[in-house]
């Protein structure tokens, strides 16, 4: 009765004879991951007199305008292929010759509208729609967003943009430290580089492994916020960095869907996969690089890799672990979810939701592969961007604790 149920519950090991060496795992509930067909936007100024839309920029995500009168314009939204997770995402500009007000209508056919808009002039400062400026239908499929346009361009996005050159400018900052090389790892279905950061101070080749991982889903830019906050903190100086630093070696991939980021994908590659889907027989580029990257470096140096980390972002805070079963560092995200709630004052704590290892997703890896902690660090998408930066300080400050000196 307990093999039947381990069966069920936490899947087969297919061909894993080693961990030194790639596994193949198949799950209870396996998904194919091969090529599917994509679409792309046209990419246009769409112009009505004196009235603009456009999409010509990283990250954006427009189909189609039509007008419907002088100030009323519908915008069409649609994902890259489908079925897809309904992360209706969009981001576009607009502008007049005139300053005027126009109600834009965000349309997505079949699906919900999901993120709270957002505005911004320079890309850097965002500010929220008042909640007065928005309508819903009633099934949420459209939305009606009243906004000034003027002379000049202002974005209008689901989330903050940050594309793959944002990403790849962060990388060459934290490279400016001794102890972190920033390398491109392979490339994208697209021929974008898949970055990667090596950290560790001293020799990289007599360290036990902590991986992190993120942007496997293009939108999901709160925990991509986590993960920068989270590494920064990583590579501070502080007592706690120096210690850590000095006994673990961090391989970080902050950027496994560079196509997808760009392109303004709802949730896939360009393969139109769910990369957190891929992780059994690695179909898709960018995940199996960085699998192979990562147990590589593993078989390099004989050492094992620990913990693995994969950000991302969903409707409110939460850790996706694995149920307790001998991992590496017995115990440890039990620990560790406990110290970070206790160290913060207030916000959403979020809180563990262990489940089973049913579906072939990055946490589900860590363990199958390497008997590592696999955690899916999840960020409301609209949890308040300086606590996300908070909390990541406080998880990683508290992951060193456990990790700098244990027995
Ligand atoms: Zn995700």
């Amino acid at each position: 009765m307990r093999i039947v149920l381990s069966f069920i519950v936490f899947g087969v090991i297919v061909s894993c004879s080693s961990k030194y060496k790639l596994g193949y795992y198949d799950y209870p509930l396996p998904v194919d991951t091969n090529d599917k067909t994509i679409g792309f936007q046209e990419k246009k100024v769409y112009n009505f007199g004196d009235i603009n839309f456009d999409n010509q920029f990283n990250g954006a995500r427009l189909n189609d305008v039509t007008k419907v009168d002088d100030s009323t314009f519908v915008l069409l939204i649609l994902p890259e292929n489908t079925p897809i997770n309904p992360s209706s995402y969009f981001a576009l500009r607009f502008w007049s010759d005139k300053t005027q007000l126009l109600n834009l209508v965000l349309r997505y056919d079949d699906y919900r509208h999901r993120y709270k808009p957002k505005l911004s002039k320079d890309r850097k400062n965002w500010t929220y729609i008042a909640s007065e400026d928005i309508e819903y239908n009633i099934d949420s499929t459209e939305v009606i967003i009243r906004v000034e346009a003027s002379p000049a361009k202002s974005f209008l996005c689901a989330q903050e943009l940050y594309t793959s050159e944002d990403v790849n400018a962060w990388c060459d900052k934290q490279a400016e430290l001794p102890y972190v090389s920033y390398t491109s790892i392979g490339k994208s279905k697209l021929g974008r580089d898949i970055p990667h950061l090596d950290i560790s101070t001293g020799n990289k080749n007599d360290k036990d492994i902590i991986v992190l991982i993120g942007r496997q889903h293009p939108p999901e830019t709160t925990g991509h916020l986590a993960m920068n906050a989270f590494v920064e903190e990583l590579v501070n100086e502080s007592y706690l960095s120096k210690h850590t630093l000095d006994r673990y070696r961090f391989l970080i991939y902050p950027l496994m869907n560079p196509d997808g980021v760009d392109l303004g994908h709802w949730r896939h590659n360009t393969g139109g996969i769910d990369m957190n889907r891929d992780w059994s027989h690695y179909r898709q580029a960018e995940v199996r690089q960085v699998v192979e990257h990562i147990v590589a470096q593993q078989k390099v140096v004989k050492q094992d890799v620990l913990l693995g980390i994969d950000f991302h972002s969903t409707h409110h805070d939460v850790y996706y672990t694995v149920p307790d079963q001998n991992q590496q560092i017995p115990g440890f995200k039990d620990i560790w979810i406990e110290a970070i709630d206790k160290a913060l004052v207030d916000g959403d704590i979020g809180y563990d939701s262990p489940y089973k290892l049913d579906k072939p997703i990055s946490k589900g890896w860590f363990f199958k592969q390497f008997g590592a902690e696999g955690i899916t660090y999840e960020v409301g998408d609209e949890t308040d961007r300086i606590y996300i930066k908070e909390k990541a300080q406080v998880a990683a400050r508290e992951m060193m604790k456990l990790l700098a000196f244990r027995q």
